[in-house]
This record gives structure tokens, sequence and C-alpha cells, in this order.
């Protein structure tokens, strides 16, 4: 959650009216900070994490749990040490959900770069300048680490006795001294130890506020959130009038210390004309009525006791009449902004060390999107049902879709433009790759503003990034406050950060904001769902925050035509993605040939079959691009999870080109290549193995283990209905394991034990 102005916020009419002001101010704004930022260089990579969790209450009389709203007394606590200008461990701010909070480290982490990484730095630069002097010779400079300086390179936990590798090392050409590099005593991967240590001290910090029998929790969805009786206090829907008119999600259960979040909700809701709808397929189970048809009159979620007969009678009628508009057999059905941004995420934002370097980490991680989406899955349970999917991403990209129907069907006239059909909501997967050399691989049709596209081409903007810039801005602002209407477009961002934060993608890509410069280029890696433990986690985090080292310094190439990454996205959120269904995924790793002749002579000998398995996916190409169309179409083969993670199985001596080596192995080669201290390594493992483990299925998904929780649970009628009672006792499971009175194995054992019992 980064922008927060405060502020009184226009009406939707008011704000309809001054859209294209902030939008043409927010181009201008955009322009002025390129333009400014362009050159900016950072040296240091800087990353942090965003958690959002959930305080829930239980009442252990009636066996229930409810969402606990007390976000706003609690962030007032959270947020003092900050507002006293404190050196901050934490950072809190608030999130949709009044029942929400979301934690981020105090600091950013920081991770300087590794004599490996001070190299290619170095030698990319001076390739780029030979390119650019068009000298013609491309050399293939030599790479050895001096390692006398044990402090800084310290290869023991790669190297079991070996000393021939470094002997090795010492014969080539091209010397980094590491006595003359600038990093510090720590290793670059020192933090390691801390993400997993930060994410636990947040935790415990919301814990230590809590009142007796409420929990904080990491989970996506509330299982029951909708449904009646489900927050404290408890609150009830008024659909002729306040934000959200839902049937089912009170306004209450919407943050309200800050106006952002209800008028959002408010001018979605207008703009668009009517509710977001939302659907999602049941999941069907043997006694699962068919056709699945819910009454929406029974789950209206209102006062019995105490609302007057002419009220009632009209709520019903009004959920009457949604049911004849909005009846789609087999789905589970929602129709407020909370369902989708009352859930809980895992967010994470790079510091790139330039422009190019965070356009080229933007395209190479937006592959990786449905990929880590499917082996994070974590959402099975919307509204008390069980779903036939596995992630909450369509659930919120529907439950912002403020498209009118003209946008939905075609024939749009917006803000002076014709767009015909807008295909996506503005909360969704990415269109454009946005580095110069990559758009070879845009082949989705992509709706975006020409005139502000001229704009920014004209004013020195490249054209890959000003069409990215130019698709945000089809949409309307969705909060303005009237304070911050008049501001400096030299000096501030505020317009092009309104559209920019919301537009919530797979990847942001976040300019340094004017008036805050010593900010860097900065991406956005976002659709990850939230774990159960700190160290699952920790363990996402960490694989992303490696992987994003990986293709910088081996500047790999993991490009795949974006209708592919597209289809990725589908099936990534289906029940068990992560064991059962293909993804695209480019078949040859683009990896310079003389990065990889100096890795090998660093290899032992037993390592010599799996680098040579990694060598049949390599190109050759030292720039690493091949553009021609056949080699766009062909350059992916369908993988599970596994296989992408993991490794295909190529058997020694076998020249099969389309085997992949898996981003683990890579991994392990990429910090074999790196000095990390036995003990960080050993960590880095743990983490790694986890990751491995979830990909073979060996560990589950939470979607998984929350799934089999409940169809193993004795209330659970088969059909597809999670009861009260369900929700009750996965929530003091997941408790118990989030405050570590059992560990994930005991769950798991528990969760299966009780499945077999029933199911035997
Ligand atoms: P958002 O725009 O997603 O709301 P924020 O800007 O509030 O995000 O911060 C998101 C994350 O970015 C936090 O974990 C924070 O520690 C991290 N962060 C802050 N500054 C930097 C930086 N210069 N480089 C990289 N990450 C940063
Ligand atoms: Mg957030
Ligand atoms: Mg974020």
């Amino acid at each position: 959650m980064g922008l927060l102005s405060i502020g009184e916020p226009l009406s939707w009419p008011e704000t309809k009216s001054y859209a294209e002001y902030i939008r043409e101010h927010g181009i201008k704004q955009f322009i002025n900070l390129y333009n400014l930022c362009k050159t900016k260089t950072s040296e240091v990579l800087k990353f942090g994490d965003e958690i959002e969790y959930m305080i829930v209450k239980f009442d252990h009389q009636s066996k229930k749990v409810r969402v606990s709203n007390r976000a706003i007394e609690l962030l007032k606590i959270l947020q003092e040490p900050e507002e006293n200008g404190q050196d901050c461990v934490s950072l809190w701010r608030p999130e949709f959900g009044a029942y929400m909070v979301e934690g981020t480290p105090g600091q950013p982490y920081s991770m300087n770069p590794t004599p490996l990484e001070q190299y290619l730095m170095t030698a990319n630069h001076q390739q780029q300048q030979q390119q650019d002097s068009d000298s013609g010779s491309n050399s293939t400079s030599e790479l050895i680490i001096n390692n006398d300086n044990d402090d800084n390179i310290n290869n023991e936990n790669n190297n079991d006795g070996d000393d021939d590798d470094d002997k090795n090392i010492q014969d080539d050409a091209f010397i980094i001294d590491n006595n003359n590099l600038k990093t510090s005593s720590s290793s670059p991967f020192s933090f390691v130890n801390v993400i997993e240590a930060n994410m636990r001290l947040r935790r415990k910090q919301v814990q230590d506020l809590l009142d007796d029998n409420e929990a904080v929790l990491s989970i996506s969805p509330f299982p029951t959130l909708g449904t009646l009786d489900f927050c404290e206090p408890r609150s009830f829907v008024h659909p002729t009038f306040g934000f959200s008119r839902s049937l089912f999600f009170p306004d209450e259960a919407i943050f309200t210390g800050h106006p952002r979040f209800c008028t959002i909700a408010n001018n979605i809701r207008e703009r668009r004309g009517r509710n977001v709808d939302i659907y999602l397929p049941i999941f069907r189970d043997q006694n699962t009525s068919s056709p699945f048809i819910e009454n929406f009159v029974d789950a209206l979620n209102i006062d019995h006791n105490n609302i007057d007969d002419e009220q009632k009678r009209k709520y019903e009628e009004i959920a009457n009449e949604r049911q004849r508009i909005v009846n789609k057999e087999d789905h589970i059905y929602m129709d407020a902004m909370g369902f989708g941004m009352g859930c809980c995420c895992l967010q994470v934002t790079f510091q790139a060390s330039n422009i190019d370097e965070a356009c080229c980490l933007y395209d190479q991680l937006a592959p990786l999107c449905p990929i880590m989406m499917a082996l994070s899955a974590a959402s099975p349970i919307f509204r008390g049902f069980l779903s036939d999917i596995d992630c909450r991403w369509s659930v919120i990209a529907q439950s912002v879709d403020d498209r009118t129907e003209a946008e939905i069907t075609g024939h749009c006239q917006e803000n002076g433009q014709s767009y015909g059909r807008i295909p996506k909501s503005r909360y969704d997967s990415i269109d454009l790759y946005i580095s110069p050399q990559h758009v070879h691989y845009n082949d989705i049709n992509v709706v975006y503003n020409e005139r502000y596209y001229e704009q920014m081409v004209n004013n020195h903007i490249p054209s890959s990034i000003a069409k990215h810039i130019a698709h945000l801005f089809i949409r309307d602002p969705l909060v303005i406050f009237k304070e911050k209407m008049d501001v400096d477009d030299t000096k501030e961002s505020d317009h092009f950060e309104n559209i920019q934060s919301t537009n919530w993608q797979t990847m942001r890509f976040k300019p340094p904001p004017l008036g805050q410069l010593e900010i860097g280029w900065r991406v956005e890696f976002r659709p990850m769902e939230l774990q159960l433990t700190d160290t699952e986690n920790a363990a996402l985090v960490i694989f992303i925050v490696l992987l994003t080292r990986l293709i910088l310094s081996f500047n790999l190439n993991l490009l795949i035509p974006m209708s592919k990454v597209e289809e990725n996205m589908k099936v990534a959120q289906e029940r068990d993605a992560v064991k059962n269904k293909r993804f695209w995924f480019r078949r040859n790793i683009s990896f310079p040939q003389n990065i990889r002749e100096h890795l090998r002579v660093r290899r032992k000998p037993q390592c010599w079959s799996s680098i040579k398995q990694l060598s049949n996916c390599f190109t050759s190409t030292s720039s690493g691009y091949d553009r021609s169309k056949k080699n766009i179409e062909n350059c992916c083969v369908q993988l599970t999870i596994d296989e992408i993670i993991n490794g295909t199985h190529v058997n020694d001596g076998d020249d099969d080109s389309s085997g992949f080596p898996g981003l683990i192995p890579l991994l392990n080669f990429y910090l074999d290549s790196v000095e990390i201290d036995a003990e960080t390594r050993c960590k880095l493992n743990l983490y790694l193995r986890l990751i491995s483990s979830r990909a073979k299925g060996e560990l589950p998904t939470a979607a998984q283990l929350i799934r089999r929780f409940v169809i193993g649970h004795n209330d659970y009628h088969n059909d597809s209905r999670v009861s009260s009672r369900i929700a009750y006792d996965l929530l003091q499971q997941l408790n118990q394991l989030q405050t570590d009175q059992i560990t994930l194995e005991q769950l798991i054992k528990n969760i299966d034990d009780n499945f077999n019992k029933k199911n035997q």
C-alpha cells in the first residue's frame, strides 16, 4: 500500500469530470520524472516484501470465528514509532479490510553486488561501449576471482576439499581483485538470515496488541467472508445505500481510517453503473446440488430481528432481481470489492541499478508470475464455499472491475478516444514487455491512449515504455482529493501515481517518485499468494530475489510470447495446477558463452553431468536474443511446475534440447559461483528445498491443505459448503501453526489422518 494522500475525496461525478485533467498532468509528471531520472543509477540492490495480515476473533462458546474490525486501533499503536521519527524494524499500513494490516520491513533489505555481478556489470558496460563504438570485436574476456581476502570470498561450502577448483581459477586471465571491491564485511547474501526473522517479529508485534481470543493470521481469503455474522462487531448490509451496496459484504468491514478505500469501492460501483459481479466456479462434490444455484434471499446479510418489514421487502426484492440478472449456474457469486481486496497477499519490490535493468527485470519476471502463483496457491474457499480454483487472482480482478458495459463489449467512446473493447479489468496480468529488445514477444492486443503515447514519444520516452504508460492511462482515476488537485508537475508525481497505483497488475514498473529522488527505479512482483507460515513466505521472497540475481548475472532470457504468459495465468489458478497442469516455458535459456565457459572451470567433476544438461539449454549467442518470428514462436514448451523448478529428467549424455535444467539447479549453479558463508548457504538450501518440494508435490500448497482439511472434516457433507464450524476449526489449527504450537508437518499429518478416517 503505497500512495495514501490525505484530504477530502471528490464525489464520483466530480472525479469523472476531472479525470482528463488528472491524466494529462499525470502524463506530464511522468515525462518530467522520466527525463529527470533516466540516467539515475543505484549501486546497491534493495528489496522489500509486503505482507498483509488478518485479525480474527474466536468465539469458543458458539464455535465461530469472525474477522475483527480493529485495524484502526491497532494501526494507531503500530505506527507510533514511525510517527515519532524512530528507526523502525517494521512499517505498518492500512489495507482495504477493516480487519487487515499490512507490514513491511522498516527499511528495504540491501545486498551489495557479488564480485561476479560487479564483473558482469563492468563487462556488460564495456561490451555496450564496444558495441556503441561499433568496434566489431566481441572478445570473450575471462573471469577470475582473486581469493586473497578470505572474508570476501569463501568457497568452502561449494568446495568439499577439492582444491583444484581454486587453482583453475587462478589460471584464467581476467582478474577481479576482491580486495579492492567496495563490499561490506558481511556477505552479500546476509539478508537471507533476517527476512524470516523480520516477518516473525512483525507478526509478534501485532500479536502483542491483541485481545483475548483474537489472532493475527497470514491467510489469503477469510473462509466465511460475506456470510451471515462473519465480522466483529456484527454488521449488516444495506443494498440501497452506502459504498458497496452488497447483498453480503457490509461497509463496516472496509477500513474507514482513510477515505481511499470506501471511495474506491463506491466509485468503481458508480463508474460501472452497478455492483461488481464476481463469479467463481464451484467445486463440484458428490452432494453439491446440480446445477448449483444459490438462493440470494437466504444469503442476504441483514439484521432479521431489527429490520422493518418495508426495508426487508425492498432488500429481498433487490436480492431476487440480482438473482435473475446474474444467474450463472455452478458458480459462487460475490458482489463487492471487499471479496477481492479483502484478501491478503504477498508482494516484493526490487530496486534495479538503472532504468534498463528495471525494464529487464520487469520483463523477465513476467513469465514467472503464473508459475509463482500456482506454486503459492492458497485460496480454495470463498464466501463459505469450496471453489474449483486455488488462487484469489480472478476474484480480485472481478472485484475492482470498473469497466462500463460499452468498454466490456466494445464501441467505447471514452476520454475523447475510441478504444474499442477493453479486454481486462484494471486489476489483471500485464499485456506488454517494456524493454525495447523484448517487444517482439508482445503478441496480444493492447489498448492504449494514442495521444498520450505520441506525447511521451515526442518527449524522448522510448516507445515501449510510452506504450506501457499509455496503456495504464486508459483508466479513470478512482479517487481524487480536493486538496491535491493543484500540484507542481515538475516537483510532484501524485497524478501519475494516482493512475499507476490503481492499475493493479501482476508486475508494476515503479519510477522514482518526484520529490523522493533518493529512491531508484523499482519493479514490484505482485502475483504471489500469502503463505501460512513465515518460513514459507520467506522462502518465496528469497527464491524470487535469487532469481533476479540469476537473471541479471547470467543475462538469462526467460521470455515467451505474452499470449503464452496469458494462457499460463488462466491455468495457474486452476485447482491443483501445481501438480496437474503444464505451463509454457522457455525452451532455450540464453546464456552468454563466455560466462558459461568461465563457470565451467569452477565446477567439480561430479557436477559435470548437470552442467552438461544445463549447457544443452543455453544458446551460445552473446546477445542472447534471437528475434526471428519462427524462433519466437518455437521458443517455448509446456512443462510441469516440477520440471520448471527442479528440471526435466535428461539422461546423462542425452542431447535432447527440449530438456530444461530447472530454476533451482540454475540457482545452485549461480550460488556456487559466488562466495557465501557456510551458515548462510545452509539456510539458503533449506529455503530452496522448501520450494523444490512444493514443486515436486511433496509439500502441499496452502490451497491443497485447506481443501483437504474441509473435505476431511466431520461437519462437511460433500456439498461444497464450508460451515462456520469448519471455518472455526480450520482457523484454530492455522492459529496453532502460526503461533508455533504445532509444526507444519504435524498439521499436514492431522489433516491427512482426519481425511483418511472420514474417507475410509
Ligand atoms: P507499494 O507501492 O506496493 O504500496 P511501497 O512503496 O509501500 O509499496 O513498499 C513496498 C516494499 O518496497 C516495501 O517492502 C519496502 O521495504 C520496499 N522498498 C522501499 N523502498 C525501496 C527501494 N528503494 N528499493 C526497493 N524496495 C524498496
Ligand atoms: Mg497491500
Ligand atoms: Mg505493493
